[in-house]
């Protein structure tokens, strides 16, 4: 597509988002990657939380965690750019061994991938014997590999109700567990370090401490602020958000989950409680729906990825994300099992 059709093109989305100078540089760039793309047989996959400009012009498949991993996991391009973080570009490794992944920036980490480590869920795992273990994809492959099955929010709820377990290890996000635990009629326990008082414990679904940085910050004060001055908001929020925040919302859902909620009612007004970025897309996407958004959350490590660092990755090779075999092969199983369940019900 030439540069002009290209401005064009973003312009018509995003005229309301993005300012005028921004697009017209920013469609040059998208261009040079298209071009690269093709030439270097490559496919890039864009994360929802991905900036408007960046999310409408280069990548072949949008979505969120579950969807980009399927996409991952049968393309067959020779290179996946992940424009996500390094958990998502792991997982398209995981699931793609032969393939080139590449992260354009070595700073996409994510908060919740950081609050547990392998040896953290073997430690788990000695404690609470013969307990199954699900970990949410939003964790490094390490973690993966000692688990069961991983999740995405798209279907935590199916993932748990599949393993047909009286008692399952959940892991890390303390506010999904929860969230989870609300929608399976479950109760959590969070083990400290020390050892449980007792083995007869009544537990049913074993937490951690891991948070997201962006959905813990929305408070239900945040809400009950919006409604005063919007009585007719239609309030979504992610399920990474605390259990009061979710309880105090109108539908609570996954990044797609909530693009379908919107395309799919007409509130006069929506507030999404998520990344900024995501709200930029959707109003794009929905140019007849009014959208607020809480902009002062954003997500650090998302917004480490821009058109610049794309196109550097594709033209150095950068950043090559690399799983080790052992790992990657243990991990795949947990990663396979949970896209064989698939995502379920409205309020997945
Ligand atoms: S939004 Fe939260 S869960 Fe997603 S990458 Fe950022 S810190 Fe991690």
């Amino acid at each position: 597509m030439p540069t002009q059709e290209m401005y064009q093109a973003l312009k018509a989305k995003l005229h309301d988002v993005v300012p005028d100078f921004e697009l017209r540089y920013k469609a040059e760039l998208a261009v040079e990657i298209n071009r690269l793309k093709q030439e270097r047989n490559a496919v890039i996959l864009g994360h929802n939380y991905m900036e408007p400009a960046l999310y409408h012009s280069i990548p072949d498949y949008t979505g969120d965690s579950l969807e980009l991993s399927r996409r991952a996991a049968t393309t067959d391009k020779d290179i996946i750019v992940f424009c996500g973080v390094k958990f998502m570009a792991e997982t398209a490794k995981i699931l793609n061994p032969t393939k080139t992944v590449l992260l354009p920036s070595q700073k996409a980490g994510c908060s919740l991938a950081a609050s547990i480590s392998a040896e953290d869920v073997r430690q788990l795992k000695a404690r609470f014997p013969g307990v199954p273990v699900v970990t949410y994809v939003n964790t490094y492959a390490d973690v993966k590999a000692e688990s069961d099955i991983c999740c995405t929010s798209s279907n935590a709820k199916a993932v748990v109700e599949s393993l047909k377990a009286d008692t399952v290890i959940f892991l890390p996000d303390e506010y999904l567990a929860r969230n989870v635990a609300n929608e399976t009629g479950k109760h959590i326990i969070f083990p400290t370090l020390t050892p449980a008082a007792s083995a007869e414990l009544d537990y049913q679904l074993i937490g951690w401490h891991g948070r997201c940085e962006v959905h813990e910050k929305f408070t239900v004060q945040d809400i009950r602020d919006v409604r005063e001055q919007f009585p007719d908001v239609a309030v979504l929020a992610h399920p990474e958000c605390s259990p009061e925040v979710v309880a105090a919302s109108d539908f609570s859902g996954s990044t797609t989950a909530m693009i379908r909620y919107v395309e799919q009612t007409r509130a006069p007004r929506y507030l999404l409680l998520t990344e900024c970025a995501m709200g930029d897309n959707i109003a794009a996407a929905n140019p007849d729906k009014e959208m607020l958004r809480l902009c002062s959350v954003r997500c650090p490590h998302m917004n480490q990825i821009t058109l610049e660092n794309v196109l550097d990755s594709l033209k150095h090779d950068q950043y090559v994300i690399e799983v080790p075999e052992e790992i990657r092969l243990r991990a795949a199983r947990a990663v396979e099992r949970m896209i064989a369940i698939g995502a379920t019900g409205p309020k997945d």
